[in-house]
């Protein structure tokens, strides 16, 4: 089957998407980012659009902590979209394409499976193939708004 697509896990976390994260601005709504350093512990939230910019630091009673960016700031994904009654989401273009990559893919292949990467942990919904046609109309619509 010439045409079937693989799609190979590249054992990446979502922990790997988190520095960086499209949000909907706080008080704009337009589209804003959210970066989080690990190593500073400092999140930031700026938007090109209104000049709204605010800083947070990630610790978390004296602890470090280290969670998507847009958390610091109860800031709204900028890439999401209703499915059903679920929600499907991406915190930023690569993350995306990296869904893309798996919900189009007819094969699936992980070549150990440790049950923590972040497409084996993916909602059922995403992982249907039954789902695939409507994902890719989303994810194709989303990508319009980046
Ligand atoms: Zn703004």
């Amino acid at each position: 089957m010439p045409d079937q697509k693989r799609f190979l896990d590249q054992k990446l976390i979502a922990a790997d998407f988190y520095n960086e994260v499209l949000v909907k601005c706080p008080q704009c709504k337009a589209k804003a980012a959210a970066h989080a350093d690990s190593l500073s512990q400092i999140a930031k939230l700026v938007c090109t659009e209104c000049g709204y910019n605010k800083t947070a630091t990630m610790q978390n009673g004296g602890g470090r902590t280290n969670a998507a960016a847009n958390t610091y700031f109860q800031a709204e994904l900028w890439l999401q979209y209703p499915f059903g009654n679920d929600l499907f989401w991406a915190y930023n273009e690569q993350h995306l394409k990296y869904l893309e990559e798996y919900i189009a893919a007819s094969l699936r292949q992980s070549l150990n499976r440790s049950g923590f990467t972040m497409t084996e942990k993916l909602p059922r919904f995403i992982q249907q193939g039954s789902n695939r046609r409507a994902l890719l109309k989303i994810i194709e619509r989303l990508k319009q708004t980046l």
